[in-house]
């Protein structure tokens, strides 16, 4: 992962490998962490106040030290803060708090990231774009699970989006029937009278049209992995990778649905003119 997408998306409290960033001097004292000559990546973010997703640069960058040592092995956490401003508007600022760990055992050096703060908090991704996929009520339910995501909180997310897709999976497979052929019908009718979830993906799930794919990925199949596994023993960890998944195929999904309808709809419009200038 890189330092753009570390900051741009990722939530709070998860480490994470951040490839080729580091400068450590010689002597394994401490280098010149982010300290890179061309200054940190610029990130894009949204902007409350030019009501859109602007360019935000670097304008602070600060660390605190706190290290641990002993003969063989050392492990140094530096804290840093970071703030970045709005490009478009040179007012809005972001703020983050991060540890950037130096695990060194003698033989190997591992560096990890965290970050153990953010303001304001992490923003929906691609939020314009969500809001048009989700009605009002399914908006506050991904809203919910983008917070608990944000905290690293897996079990919440996990739960949120989970009854997002309860909510979500009778339209979705109303338009699968009214773009397959007579057997996919059929099986999104037998999938409709299913009372759980999981088991109307089940039955459905390899019939996708290739329409409501993405990129060849059959969304529908990463929704039934994903959900097919209980709360049970689960820990946060895990469940916010599912979470993550969940999301994403769920997204994915609605939003191939929207396209095609949108697709419908401007045919349905050309052949509507053609109609209408014949008649003339
Ligand atoms: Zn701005």
């Amino acid at each position: 992962m890189n330092l753009k997408d570390f900051l741009e998306k990722v939530p709070l409290y998860k480490w994470e490998n951040i490839n080729g960033i580091v400068y450590i001097e010689p002597n394994y004292a401490i280098g010149a962490f982010f300290d890179q000559k061309e200054g940190l990546p610029a990130l894009s973010l949204y902007c409350n106040k030019c009501e859109d997703r602007t360019t935000f640069n670097e304008i602070e960058n600060k660390r605190f030290f706190d290290r641990f040592k002993s003969k063989d092995h050392f492990i140094i956490n530096i804290i840093k803060q970071l703030e970045y401003e709005c490009k478009g508007c040179s007012s809005i600022k972001q703020q983050y708090f991060i540890i950037v760990q130096l695990n060194y055992n003698g033989v190997e050096l591992k560096l990890k990231i965290m970050k153990i703060g953010q303001y304001p908090e992490l923003q929906i991704l691609n939020e314009t774009e969500i809001i048009k996929l989700l009605d009002k009520k399914d908006f506050e339910i991904y809203r919910k699970g983008f917070r608990c995501e944000s905290s690293s909180f897996g079990i919440g997310a996990y739960a949120y989006y989970r009854q997002l897709v309860e909510d979500k999976i009778d339209y979705i497979l109303d338009e699968i029937y009214k773009s397959g052929d007579s057997d996919i019908k059929k099986l999104a009718e037998k999938a409709r009278l299913e009372k759980n979830t999981t088991k109307k993906i089940e039955i459905i799930k390899d019939k996708i049209p290739e329409k409501l794919k993405s990129g060849g990925q059959n969304t529908l199949g990463l929704l039934h992995d994903s959900l097919s596994i209980g709360l049970h023993n689960w820990t946060d960890e895990e469940c916010l990778t599912k979470a993550e998944k969940i999301r994403t195929a769920l997204v994915l999904l609605l939003k191939n649905i929207r396209e095609e309808k949108e697709d419908e709809r401007e045919i349905a419009k050309v052949f509507g003119d053609l109609a209408n200038s014949d008649k003339k």
